[in-house]
């Protein structure tokens, strides 16, 4: 992709209304533009981004034997009647009628729509465990919107629901999505804590959360720092502890001593039970054929939440950092002179269509922009590698890589395209 033809809206300052970082650099990099509060426009870049992120998600939902469905955003208030919730949700749920003066919301979540589906079409023990996934956007109403894509009102989730014929079952659907989040996760590349969780208005009992370690977390958790003991201090708070006599406390898995830390939501998963299952009457017949209510869990992921969180724990005073996984592209050749220098152009093209043909995901920037500009954009918006082809170039054939990282290294054309062999192959 050239530079001159991307519609990359980058901004110099930092917009006013944006308080964390990651808002601040999605705004500043062109990745989104806001419409309304809470709600976002994906531009280009910040597509690629997300889609990278979706695409590791859904690797590996199929990877661990899960099914992708697509199920509505609108949803009817009958079956949400059954569950109790078209009242017990409150304001979050966006209630709209059509033109015959009938009730939907806008799916802020999707437990009644499966639990329907299955009850209508599943009717042996034989067909289970099943469990079902899809990526769609979600509305909640939420009461405060903030931080960009963070916490927005329209946002992208994976969720996720296992049907299983007994407990035992649920525990071990329950396993391997947790195994599997936590792959998705190492694939993007970032740290992350499960954390013990409060399963809040959903409901059920077992519920972990997968958090993103920074600064500007949402949600405070406390921490062994020599072991894997998590907890929400919510569920702490719940239970009638202090929180502050609880840091520096021995952990209660006897390893280490508490440490509180601030974490970013981005998965959330649980062990539903019968909850909806009993609500909604859900049974198929067992092995003596007798009906028998399934038990039922729930696990999403915030996919748009994901993006930020991942700027959130990689970037500088520059911009962004990728991690290699979800950059929008992989490689940028600043080349400085394009439009003039007819060596320069030919160079820049020759390696653009190398890099291309090896693999590569190539930005090219064509810009009548000198070094500085060029440089400062490419920091800004976090490309992992930039090949720099300018006055060294004309001088004695030499151009540099330099990683958005810090590292660097000059030498021929042939020297840095081995370099990029090395990388595709390892
Ligand atoms: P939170 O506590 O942050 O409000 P939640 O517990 O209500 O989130 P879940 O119902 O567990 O959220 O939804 C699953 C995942 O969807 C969350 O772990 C989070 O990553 C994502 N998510 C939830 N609400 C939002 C939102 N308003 N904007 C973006 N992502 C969200
Ligand atoms: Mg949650």
């Amino acid at each position: 992709m050239f530079w001159s033809k991307i519609f990359l809206p980058t901004l110099k300052d930092s917009p006013q209304d944006a308080e964390v970082i990651s808002h601040k650099l999605m705004l500043r990099s062109g990745m989104i533009r806001r419409v309304t509060s809470g709600i976002y426009t994906w531009l280009p870049l910040g597509l690629r981004v997300l889609r990278k992120v979706e695409n590791i998600v859904r690797e590996e939902m199929n990877a661990s034997g899960a099914q992708e469905v697509l199920m509505p955003m609108v949803q009817p208030r009958e079956l949400w009647e059954e569950t109790q919730r078209w009242e017990k949700m409150g304001p979050e749920l966006l209630r709209i009628q059509d033109r015959h003066g009938r009730d939907f919301c806008l799916g802020p979540t999707h437990e009644e729509v499966i639990t329907d589906l299955i009850r209508n079409n599943i009717k042996s023990y034989k067909e289970l465990p099943l469990n079902l996934y899809q990526i769609q956007t979600k509305f909640r109403d939420e009461v405060r919107p903030r931080y960009g894509v963070m916490r927005g009102r329209e946002f992208l989730m994976k969720d996720s629901y296992s049907f299983n014929l007994d407990e035992e079952s649920l525990a071990e659907s329950y396993l391997l999505i947790k195994n599997t989040y936590k792959k998705i996760i190492n694939r993007l590349g970032l740290k992350f804590k499960i954390v013990k969780a409060d399963s809040g208005a959903i409901g059920g009992d077992t519920s972990e959360e997968f958090h993103i370690l920074a600064e500007n977390g949402e949600d405070t958790i406390a921490v062994s720092d020599s072991s894997d003991f998590a907890i929400n201090t919510e569920l702490l708070l719940k239970d009638g502890e202090d929180l502050e006599s609880f840091q520096g406390k021995p952990s209660p898995d006897g390893e280490g001593v508490i440490e509180i830390k601030k974490g970013i939501e981005i998965g959330h998963i649980f062990q539903l039970g019968r909850v909806y299952t009993d609500a909604m009457n859900v049974n198929v017949l067992d092995q003596k054929g007798k009906a028998r209510n399934l038990f039922m869990g729930c696990y999403g992921i915030g996919v748009s939440r994901l993006v930020a969180a991942a700027i959130e724990q990689n970037n500088d005073d520059k911009g962004i950092i990728w991690p290699d996984a979800i950059a929008p592209y992989e490689v940028n050749i600043v080349a400085i002179g394009f439009d003039k220098d007819e060596e320069i152009a030919k160079a820049a093209m020759d390696l653009y269509n190398q890099l291309s043909s090896m693999g590569y995901e190539v930005m090219l920037d064509d810009r009548k922009d000198g070094y500085g500009t060029k440089m400062k954009d490419a920091e800004l918006i976090g490309i992992p590698m930039n090949v720099i082809i300018g006055k060294q170039y004309l001088q004695n054939n030499e151009i540099e890589l330099k990683h958005r990282d810090g590292q660097s290294s000059t030498g021929k054309v042939e020297d840095i395209l081995t370099i990029f062999e090395h990388y595709k192959s390892s």
